[in-house]
């Protein structure tokens, strides 16, 4: 097992393995088939290996820290949000990919893994979506939302589960965020619906 993706794969499903959380969420397979995606680069990608990883993390977090940058050029990155919703600032210091599931580097039908980096001072708006979901902090540090729950800082290992469309938002203040998230469930693979009007309030 020499090539980037499938250490990464394999340092991403070490590190759920270690949280007892998301271990109780879902299992990730072992050994899931590989689908071959188009590498796709992000802004962000410079910031990223220069951050990360931030030497606060688990050994776990910080190998799965280490194997994203190691893999970073052959990741098909995503950015999802609009300028007009999300700001220029966001889109340049934001990325995420798909690690496990219907489209992702490695192939599942039911289970999607993903892996997001936030740069520092950055905030994710109110989103809801029908998956289940799970986050956890691999490295650095979150501010997490959730409707109906005061705002918790999270740092490595934190995790913080999202019930089916219940609202939820995160910023970061001076530390970046490696986060990896789990979702199961119906509307895998759905864009998340962006609610302004929380915001706002
Ligand atoms: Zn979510």
């Amino acid at each position: 097992m020499t090539d980037p993706l499938s250490k990464l794969y394999a340092a991403a499903h070490s590190f759920g393995a270690s949280a007892p959380e998301l271990a109780a969420f879902a299992e990730m397979p072992t050994a899931p088939k590989p689908q071959k995606l188009e590498p796709r680069p992000v802004p962000a990608l410079d910031k990223l290996s220069k951050e990360l990883p931030t030497g606060a993390a688990s050994p776990e977090g910080t190998r799965l820290a280490e194997a994203v940058i190691a893999a970073k050029d052959l990741i098909q990155w995503q950015l999802t949000y609009d300028e007009a919703l999300v700001g220029p600032d966001f889109l340049r210091r934001y990325g995420w990919f798909e690690l496990l599931g219907p489209t992702g580097h490695f192939q599942s039908d039911d289970l999607v893994a993903f892996i997001g980096y936030w740069g520092p001072g950055l905030r994710y708006p109110w989103h809801k979506h029908q998956s289940r979901e799970i986050y956890a902090v691999v490295d650095g540090l979150a501010v997490m939302e959730r409707g109906g729950a005061a705002a918790r800082d999270l740092g490595p290992g934190g995790t913080s589960p999202h019930a089916s469309w219940q609202p939820h938002a995160l910023r970061t203040e001076d530390k970046p965020l490696l986060a990896l998230a789990l979702q199961v469930g119906e509307g895998l693979n759905d864009v998340p619906v962006l609610l302004p009007e929380l915001e706002a309030g």
